[in-house]
């Protein structure tokens, strides 16, 4: 029996990896390898903690497989482009009978799954794709007539009607028998492959491989779920779970997530609240697939393409270096910086000041966020940003707009947030800190804009869109 080849991409893990899994059963040797491709990630934006995450958890994934008898292969080539003649050239070297991989879903990473495929082909290899990083595959969910969902809640609420089965776990392959192979010129060792370097300070927020995902997740279901209604507001408390850059690199599954929430947590609110923030991660993804667009810079609200977003370098600049004189946004900007990681409720607050209080446009934040995000995710990113922005699948019209001050005074009453992250502001009173004029430190910036100027700016923009 020849050998079955699985190629690692973002599902960085040996438990619950359809993939893996069924490689292993199909035959009686399992290689499998990972595909660097550092141009690419430059022309995805991919941040350098991301980055970096992936070959910590990589490191992590080498060892585990090589206690089944799999050794994970490492190479490198500059674009997708140059993939499909690397996996047939690894494919004849290594008497390859099939290749084994999990689906994903934006426009590039396709478009190099079917030249992969087509080129398998050529060679009497059979390639074999599994869908892993959805709890419903794509397409499943459809409206009464056929149609993608366009709104969160009826799409959530179709979700779970279809997922009433109980749900489907694939345990860690079995032991492999051994296989000696030589080794291809091609090939890196893991420390080869052209990364890039990181401070130590993020490297030990987010700790990598599989058992630290676990360790996560089943710390939150036994102590901060039943709270997480409450406190997923509050940016002061640690109130959400913290495992998205666990789940953008696939390093726990989303039915694990899932499957936990089922099994180990006694149903309320709190459970119901976080299982709808995974169907907002499905959610974003389904719109990823059925509105193609989207990967290639396109609001998802075809009419929106039109607004005339405002070129200011000086506005742009403050609000990445967060220095925009409001503290809350400037707190979540910095924290952006300094952890690659931004809680929710200021990434919401964040993006709307950007794309409507400053009329910017809001690729440009997309890009930001993706450049320093260790949990940096197309569907998600691009999803937020265009619900904040008014471009997306918000169902409330584009008068939606967060006032940055309110905000800081609803999520951060006491300034805890701000004050951890702009330590010049530390000596405001709980009152003053959320809009500091009287007793503003020198070195604290004038706020960059009158808010409500910025906000009939912005609507002005809006209502001539609706009448054009
Ligand atoms: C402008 C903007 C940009 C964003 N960019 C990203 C991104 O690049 N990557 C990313 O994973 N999330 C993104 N989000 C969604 C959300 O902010 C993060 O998923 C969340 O803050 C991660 O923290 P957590 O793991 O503690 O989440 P929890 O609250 O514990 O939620 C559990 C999981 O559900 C998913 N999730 C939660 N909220 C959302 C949401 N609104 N949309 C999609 N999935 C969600 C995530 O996978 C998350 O890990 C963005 C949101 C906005 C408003």
């Amino acid at each position: 029996m020849r050998n079955q080849l699985v190629w690692f991409r973002n599902d960085l893990r040996v438990h619950d990896n359809p993939a893996l899994f069924y490689a292993s059963e199909s035959g009686e040797s399992t290689i499998a390898i990972y595909i660097a491709t550092p141009e690419q990630w430059q022309l995805h934006d991919d941040a350098a903690n991301k980055i970096d995450f992936w070959r910590r958890n990589l490191q992590c994934l080498y060892t585990s497989l090589a206690e089944l008898n799999i050794t994970l292969h490492f190479f490198q080539v500059q674009t997708y482009q140059e993939v499909p003649e690397l996996i047939t050239s690894i494919c004849r070297q290594w008497d390859i009978n099939q290749l084994h991989f999990n689906q994903q879903y934006a426009v590039n990473e396709q478009k190099r799954d079917r030249h992969v495929v087509d080129a398998c082909v050529q060679i009497d290899v059979q390639a074999q794709s599994y869908n892993e990083q959805l709890l419903l595959i794509p397409k499943s969910i459809r409206t009464k007539v056929g149609a993608p969902f366009k709104v969160f809640t009826p799409f959530a609420r179709q979700a779970r009607l279809q997922m009433q089965e109980p749900m489907v776990m694939l345990p860690a392959p079995k032991k492999q028998q051994a296989i000696k192979l030589a080794r291809m010129p091609e090939e890196l060792e893991l420390t080869e492959v052209s990364w890039v370097s990181v401070e130590n300070t993020v490297q030990k927020m987010w700790l990598a491989g599989e058992d630290s995902a676990a360790a996560i997740l089943s710390q939150f279901y036994k102590n901060d779920i039943q709270s997480y209604e409450h406190n997923r507001d509050i940016p002061s408390v640690s109130g959400t779970s913290q495992l998205s850059p666990y789940l953008a690199c696939g390093v726990i599954s989303i039915k694990q997530c899932w499957h936990a929430t089922e099994s180990y947590c006694a149903s309320s609110d709190s459970v119901t609240v976080w299982q709808n923030e995974l169907l907002w991660r499905e959610f974003y993804n389904h719109i990823l697939i059925d509105y193609p667009q989207i990967s290639k810079h396109k609001p998802w609200k075809i009419k929106t393409d039109t607004i005339q977003w405002r070129d200011n370098e000086t506005e742009l600049k403050a609000w990445q270096e967060g220095q925009t004189g409001f503290p809350i946004i400037d707190a979540g900007m910095r924290q952006l910086l300094s952890c690659g990681w931004m809680h929710n409720r200021l990434r919401m607050i964040t993006a709307m000041f950007l794309s409507k209080h400053l009329l910017i446009d809001w690729r440009l934040g997309e890009r930001w966020f993706m450049k320093h995000l260790i949990d940096g995710d197309l569907a998600a990113n691009n999803g937020g940003w265009q619900w904040c922005a008014s471009t997306g699948t918000d169902a409330v019209p584009y008068f939606r707009l967060f006032n940055p001050v309110r905000q800081s005074e609803r999520f951060d009453p006491e300034g805890k947030f701000i004050r951890h992250y702009l330590p010049e502001l530390s000596h405001l009173s709980n009152k003053e800190i959320h809009f500091p004029i009287k007793n503003r430190p020198e070195e604290y910036p004038v706020p960059i804009i009158d808010l409500a100027d910025g906000r009939m700016r912005v609507l002005a923009e809006f209502k001539a869109l609706s009448t054009k």
